[in-house]
């Protein structure tokens, strides 16, 4: 795809799907302006990839839409010294944004095909500050914790206790839960008392692994 282009159709998804629903950090807008989508789902789809849905990476699986990460990503509030766990790297476009905004990114992906390709291609574009790892992120990643923040991008029937329990003091959970029949995008942020929840939309992730 052509520079110009590529330019034209960020400036286009950032102005009318990102910054007309209420996406205003600076910070999270710039990083939408760095990140070039199309390089994150095959051939046959880069003509979409700036299109206002998710769409297919394979193995069942969607690249988020792009105001689904916005909204993520924006409610965590990422600050240039956090350390971010990502459960679902999928394609690995939400992990690039991460990367522009966090200090470090550690990513967890279970199908190993997806684990490879979101790698080559974040490597391939310079990033330095991504850990990667193939395995089930219910469990989150033991050895790296805490983080400050955990975005999830699958969506789970149960609060996942070991993502709680590896979050830092005044750390903020992104995830969305299956809880009642349908699905809500959660921000859950850990205080002194245990939980503040915030029920940030209704939302449609694919299922997370639970076992
Ligand atoms: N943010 C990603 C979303 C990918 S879809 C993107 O925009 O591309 C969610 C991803 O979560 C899928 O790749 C799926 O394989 C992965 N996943 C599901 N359950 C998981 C688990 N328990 N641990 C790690 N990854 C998981």
């Amino acid at each position: 795809m052509k520079k110009k282009l590529v330019e034209k159709l960020l400036d286009d998804m950032i102005a009318y799907q990102l910054e007309r629903r209420g996406i205003d950090k600076p910070d999270v807008l710039g990083a939408f302006h760095k990140v070039p989508r199309h390089f994150f789902v095959s051939k046959r789809l880069q003509d979409q990839a700036y299109e206002d849905y998710p769409l297919d990476i394979g193995y069942g699986q969607t690249i988020s839409q792009p105001y689904i990460v916005a909204l993520t990503v924006q409610n965590a509030n990422i600050k240039n010294t956090d350390k971010v766990l990502e459960i679902g790297t999928g394609s690995g476009y939400q992990t690039a944004i991460l990367a522009e905004l966090a200090q470090e990114v550690y990513t967890v992906e279970i199908i190993p095909e997806l684990y490879e390709t979101a790698k080559n291609n974040l490597n391939q574009l310079g990033y330095e500050n991504i850990r990667f790892l193939n395995g089930n992120g219910y469990f989150g990643w033991k050895e790296m914790a805490p983080f400050n923040k955990i975005v999830v991008s699958a969506a789970a029937k149960y609060l996942p206790s070991d993502l709680v329990d590896q979050l830092d003091q005044e750390g903020k959970l992104i995830i969305p839960l299956d809880t009642h029949g349908w699905q809500e995008l959660l921000s859950l942020t850990k205080d002194p008392y245990g939980l503040r929840k915030e029920k940030l939309c209704d939302c449609r992730f694919v299922p997370l692994v639970e076992k």
